[in-house]
């Protein structure tokens, strides 16, 4: 149905200023629709009994609040809690998620965003202790800036800066401060116990996940939020589901309609094509799309449905048995979940480059029923998504530089030991591939003296695979690695063998941080004994900061053994940014 919605604010005054709740369908401020067909009628009718309105789902509550928020004086310290602690601890309410596009400020503005303790304990006792300047962490803001506050990010927005939200349809905070403000006699009530209890600490900020694409403010669980500069008029395709504009600055028209600063309203799923007139600068909220996300290992095949901030939100596994058996049930999982993209971690050989006619298609595997099948063409024909496909460890590098202990780093390596082993690697901040992929297990290793295994790659006696894999372990000493891990002698063994493989690499690529997975990586003891022999071999060679925090820098997998299925999310991710690009 094509309808414009426009709605009268709600109104809210505060001690600190004004609250214009001008999007929100909450039952503590429930804006009704001025004009049109559903003139008169609040938002929580309409988006109960019209959901031909919506395009989406409409069972459980209208999904966002936006609001303007002019605050003359500064607003308490807050921090909300996420979904579950709220649920419990709040009588089933949802927790809040939320961003910030700063329309407007002073000149030499500033903003509290996290705090600077490093333990709960430490934030206890600064909170206790009123030591808010040493706590607090404020930084300067200026008009245009945009912030993502995740549940745990402690924060308030200071005095004279007036600021477009949108969040998740909730009106819970935790107030842990209000500079002892009384009003009427009395302070507002704190939460001072669950603010510590929700607290992410130390501080992090909120990634936005923006992956590089202009104009992207945020993608999370929650919502899609972009950022547009209109100067005389800009198209906007036609959408199933429906999408909240609202104006940032300036003024302009939609369907001759006028609309202006601070201005939000609803554009109706199915409205069809429209454009956007005038000087302006507008803001796009839409609810996020599902990306599908496929780790297609040797022995199972993981299918994930998720956002663009890593959250999977399902979940199934199938065995890889034979291409016959093992894809029908993956387009089965895919083909109902309404998914826009999709990522493929694959085991390899694989086709990885974009610009061949074979890119996605297993290559000479030794797994024989899935030689040479087309994996990327097989499922794109099926599920008719864009799809991007990388190895099984790229996927996991990229998982880990996405969303773990990686993040913002351009050279990184993830290395598996397992049945095999392989790496993924990223320089400059991209995946590496060129001719093929890197097939980092293959490189040789000097063998120990006192060692005697002939090695498990049919290829190379000597590669790093055959001298220190899983299969490698077993075949030397009669027992499998996991009930090996009461004798010393494999480990110093193993561990010397990956510190040789793992100094080729920092001596090549020159990795910020070097990670470890895979089966063989559950001896938790190899760790010590692999940065201790790395460090000898590289013999003081090389100096810098991240080789002499040596713990921090050969590092375990970050993120519970969901790194590779949350790279192929972010795969998926990239795949429907590049499709919309290359439209
Ligand atoms: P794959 O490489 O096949 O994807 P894994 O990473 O789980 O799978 O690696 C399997 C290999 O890891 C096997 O050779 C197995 O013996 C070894 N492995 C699994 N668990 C352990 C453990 N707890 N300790 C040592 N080795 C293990
Ligand atoms: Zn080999």
């Amino acid at each position: 149905m094509k309808e414009l919605i426009f709605l009268e604010p709600v109104v809210k005054k505060c001690i600190w200023g004004s609250e214009y709740w001008t999007v929100s369908a909450h039952e503590n401020g429930d804006c009704l629709v001025k004009g049109g067909t559903f003139d008169g009628m609040h938002l929580s009718e309409v988006w109960r009994d019209h959901k031909e309105l919506f395009g989406v789902d409409t069972s459980d509550e209208f999904p966002f609040i936006v609001k303007v928020i002019d605050a003359r004086d500064a607003l308490s310290i807050q921090v909300h809690p996420d979904n579950e602690y709220a649920y419990e601890n709040d009588n089933g309410a949802s927790g809040k998620t939320e961003c910030w596009y700063v329309m407007d400020c002073d000149r030499d503005g500033s903003i509290i965003i996290g705090h600077n303790a490093k333990t709960r304990e430490e934030a206890a006792a600064m909170v206790e202790e009123g030591r808010w300047d040493d706590f607090l962490r404020e930084i300067p803001v200026k008009k245009g800036d945009f912030f993502q506050i995740t549940p745990g990010t402690v924060h308030a927005i200071k005095q004279n800066t007036m600021i477009m939200e949108i969040q998740q349809s909730s009106d819970l905070t935790y107030r842990l401060y209000d500079y002892g403000r009384i009003i009427n006699g009395v302070q507002r009530e704190l939460h001072v116990k669950k603010s510590l209890d929700v607290m992410r600490i130390p501080h992090t900020d909120a990634r936005r996940y923006t992956n590089g694409v202009p104009g992207k403010l945020v993608s999370c669980r929650y919502y899609d939020v972009d950022r547009y500069d209109i100067s005389g008029s800009r198209d906007f395709e036609k959408s199933d589901a429906f999408m909240i504009i609202s104006v940032l600055n300036g003024e302009g028209g939609i369907d001759g309609r006028k609309i202006k600063a601070g201005e939000s309203f609803i554009v109706s799923g199915g409205y069809g094509d429209f454009t956007i007139f005038g000087s302006l600068t507008i803001m796009v909220t839409t609810i996020p799309r599902l990306v599908g996300a496929l780790e297609a290992g040797g022995t199972k095949m993981v299918c994930a449905v998720g956002y663009a901030d890593g959250t999977i939100i399902d979940q199934k596994s199938f065995p890889t048995s034979v291409p016959d058996e093992s894809i029908p049930k993956i387009i089965d999982y895919f083909s109902n979940k309404d998914i826009y993209a999709l990522g493929i971690g694959s085991f390899g050989p694989v086709d990885v480059d974009q610009r061949s006619e074979t890119y996605g298609m297993i290559l000479d595997s030794p797994k024989l029923p899935w030689q040479h099948y087309p994996l990327k063409k097989v499922l794109e024909e099926a599920l008719n998504v864009p799809i991007k496909v990388d190895t099984d460890v790229n996927g996991s590098c990229l998982g880990e530089m996405t969303f773990g202990c990686a993040q913002r780093m351009d050279n990184v390596g993830y290395v598996t030991i397992g049945t095999g082993i392989g790496a993924g690697m990223a320089v400059n901040g991209q995946l590496v591939h060129g001719m093929g992929h890197p097939e980092f297990g293959h490189i040789l290793v000097s063998r120990l003296p006192e060692d005697d295994y002939k090695g498990s790659c049919p290829f190379h006696p000597a590669c790093f695979e055959s001298l220190a894999s899983g299969p490698a372990i077993e075949g030397r000493w009669g027992k499998k690695a996991a009930d090996l891990s009461d004798r010393p002698e494999v480990w110093e063994m193993e561990a010397d063998y990956i510190a040789q493989g793992l100094m080729a690499m920092v001596l090549t690529i020159s990795p910020r941080k070097i990670i470890l997975g895979g089966g063989v990586m559950h001896q938790q003891q190899l760790f010590p004994l692999i940065r201790k022999k790395l460090c000898e071999k590289l013999a003081g060679y090389i100096h810098t900061d991240e080789l002499n925090d040596i713990d921090d820098y050969i590092v375990p997998a970050s993120l519970n053994d969901n790194q590779g299925i949350m790279g192929a999310v972010q795969l998926g991710v990239l795949a429907g940014i590049e499709s919309e690009w290359a439209k």
